[in-house]
């Protein structure tokens, strides 16, 4: 008779096949699906979502991991059961009409919410957003009605990271950064030195280039354009995306080392784990600590720019005239209070993430209504980075996460950057500091530490297992406090 472990692999294979194929529809929504589409896509998405639900809360699938936990001794594949039956647990208390519903509005949510950003309506989006918060909250009720709902949710994204432990540390880095939010108000603003014009062409060239030279494998991925940018697939094909603004290159380019992090997270897992949780990615945290440690730590470093800007001018000829990597970096590093979280600098970043956190927390807890959004916004933003924004497409429309039902997931942000400065730091202390490799255009040490510290582990270890192998100690925002702390220490000296 066939193991039962061997057994339950075989069904993960099949279900992940189908989650990969909802994936890569997702994928061509956003990019490249004409929008008459959107009814047969919501159908499909839906289909197959509930199909590898069926399959995933199937009792023969609870029988061969539940013989499974019985017969198993080796540390690998007791991990692989522990991460199992965390989600088949929840799945079994979700019904399929349940999750058919949910995938059905989401699909709907995202056309609406495309069109209402693009005219900055939230009266057309508010009735999709009310029915996704009300299917948000019967999810979690259905999952465990004696926990806060937020709380449920927020599981989905970081299983093994608790809410309370996840609100102390982002308090303690919100505190951290206001008195340097505060001196930015006061440091002299430097010279903008990437105002001007910049063909899209060009910039997806010159994007491609720089890809590549930091290691991206394009023989498994490639690079498009959606509103939204993010990267999806597995280790044989991730595939990320962007958005161009030809007034301004930072947007698009650091977007796109950002998500380039996120991928060469993805192309290191373990091929012989592909398709069952050894070869997914660690949740959300520790996703996002890889594309912020690229973009920021690598994309904003004053060594990036000491090799880049030449090519870049190169490239664009009439732009950065008369530049030096010094006021390139300095540009790059501007840190003002803005309306867009992903066009934020890395400071007043995790003030929008306070905000989201605060609102959608109070949404889910049902203390506040959807209509109530756009004001519980503009207020939270005018205490926070003490600015208003003009319109509710600069406001409450401007994230995809609400009408994809992803509630729970911003807090991930923060931790990632948090993570990212931890990261960085303890390959700085074994391998020194980074900048010159940078400088050299050499990233391979750092790709290598990653792949060897973060990558290959998928889920093997639980989150702060994990964290604790690769720097000596559990998630904590000390290392990005004292990053931040030095880097603008100088910046504004
Ligand atoms: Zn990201």
């Amino acid at each position: 008779m066939a193991r039962a472990y061997d057994d339950l692999v075989r069904r993960l294979l099949r279900i992940s096949a189908l989650r990969e194929s909802s994936a890569l529809l997702q994928w061509d929504q956003e990019t490249h699906m004409p929008p008459g589409g959107t009814e047969a896509r919501a159908l499909q998405l839906s289909g197959l979502s509930a199909f590898a639900h069926e399959l995933f809360t199937a009792p023969e699938l609870g029988r061969a991991l539940a013989q499974a936990e019985k017969e198993e001794t080796d540390e690998k594949h007791r991990a692989l059961l522990r991460e199992v039956r965390f989600a088949h647990e929840r799945a079994t208390r979700v019904p399929t009409e349940l999750v058919e519903s949910m995938s059905r509005a989401t699909s709907r949510a995202l056309s609406s919410w495309t069109h209402a950003r693009a005219k900055s309506d939230f009266a057309a989006f508010r009735p999709i957003l009310e029915e996704i918060v009300q299917l948000q909250r019967q999810y979690a009720a259905a999952i465990d009605p004696d926990v806060p709902p937020y709380e449920v949710l927020f599981k989905d994204y970081e299983p093994w990271i608790g809410l309370d432990e996840t609100r102390r540390n982002l308090a303690q880095l919100r505190d951290g950064l206001k008195p340097l939010i505060r001196r930015a108000a006061d440091a002299p603003r430097p010279k903008d030195v990437f105002e001007g014009r910049w063909p899209k062409a060009q910039q997806m060239a010159f994007n491609v280039r720089v890809l590549e030279a930091l290691g991206y494998d394009f023989q498994r991925g490639r690079l498009d354009v959606s509103a939204h940018p993010f990267s999806t697939g597995n280790v044989h094909d991730t595939r990320i995306t962007t958005r161009y603004d030809e007034s301004h290159p930072l947007g698009a380019l650091l977007g796109v080392i950002h998500e380039f992090g996120h991928s060469l997270y993805t192309q290191g897992l373990p091929k012989e784990d592909f398709g069952t949780p050894l070869g997914d990615a660690r949740d959300m945290a520790v996703h996002e600590s890889q594309s912020r440690l690229w973009e920021n730590h690598v994309g904003r470093s004053r060594g990036f720019w000491e090799h880049w800007l030449k090519p870049m001018q190169d490239a664009f000829p009439g732009q950065l005239a008369g530049a030096t990597p010094e006021d390139a970096w300095r540009a790059a590093n501007i840190v003002e209070p803005s309306f867009i979280r992903t066009e934020a600098d890395e400071l007043t970043y995790h003030m929008h993430i306070a905000l989201r956190f605060e609102v959608e927390e109070a949404l889910i807890a049902g203390k506040a209504n959807v209509a109530e959004v756009p004001a519980l916004w503009n207020e939270r933003m005018q205490a926070y980075l003490g600015i208003t924004p003009p319109d509710d497409a600069h406001g409450c429309l401007q994230d995809i996460h609400w009408s994809h039902g992803s509630f729970g997931y911003f807090p991930t942000y923060s931790l990632g950057s948090m993570l990212s400065a931890q990261l960085f730091a303890a390959f700085e202390k074994q391998h020194g500091p980074a900048a010159p490799a940078i400088r050299s255009g050499d990233c391979a040490p750092l790709r290598g530490w990653l792949r060897e510290n973060v990558h290959r582990h998928g889920k093997r270890y639980k989150t702060n297992d994990l964290i604790e192998r690769a720097t000596g100690a559990p998630l904590t925002p000390k290392p990005f406090l004292a990053y931040a702390n030095a880097k603008y220490g100088e910046l504004w000296a």
